[in-house]
């Protein structure tokens, strides 16, 4: 059951990227990526991600929907302690590798994640060397990035932060789904909070 619903979102992902051009320049896609059997791994945002209703676009729609099928079997991570972003924050926010080196389809050399946020959170500032495009799935938020000027981007819309260019977001009346890319350099090391 599970391994057919992530068949369905890496298709889904795949059909995304193909018919994205900011998406499919950012790197090679993995259209053969075989799929790895990574245990479910709980995260309150499971049981949100699974329900939600924000609205999506005609393309970003296929994808959107599929994510709310894997969410129950998927292997929810928070890259951040309690102390770091607070118990409200882990409550209403998760993210999955649906695939790359360690997600739910194998591929090397790129990282497509799908993360979540609930109405209201502040994600501060934090950095990573891997290269970043952010692509909305549902939803909105507001982002902000050394350099750059704050922007709210909604379903469709992207933004790409560059190898340690600190960034941050934050959500309002909405939630936000989102798919995001990484490629290069520290590719598997983790976000960390601060501004340099
Ligand atoms: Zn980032």
């Amino acid at each position: 059951m599970s391994e057919t619903a992530f068949a369905a979102a890496f298709a889904a992902a795949t059909a995304l990227v193909r018919t994205t051009p900011v998406l499919h320049a950012f790197a090679p896609w993995p259209e053969d990526a075989p799929a790895a059997s990574l245990p479910a791994q709980h995260a309150p945002a499971a049981e949100i991600v699974a329900a939600h209703d924000l609205p999506a676009t005609p393309a970003t729609a296929p994808l959107s929907e599929a994510v709310k099928r894997v969410a129950p079997h998927a292997n929810w991570q928070q890259t951040y302690t309690v102390e770091e972003v607070g118990a409200d924050f882990l409550n209403r926010y998760g993210w999955f590798e649906l695939v790359g080196p360690t997600g739910h389809h194998h591929a090397e050399g790129v990282r497509a994640y799908i993360a979540y946020w609930g109405a209201g959170l502040t994600y501060d500032w934090h950095l990573h060397e891997a290269e970043e495009l952010y692509f909305i799935l549902a939803g909105e938020a507001r982002f902000e990035a050394e350099g750059l000027p704050a922007q709210v981007l909604r379903a469709g819309d992207s933004r790409f932060h560059a190898s340690s260019q600190p960034h941050a977001m934050q959500t309002e009346e909405s939630g936000v789904l989102t798919l995001v890319l990484w490629r290069g350099g520290g590719l598997t090391d983790p976000a960390r909070m601060g501004r340099a």
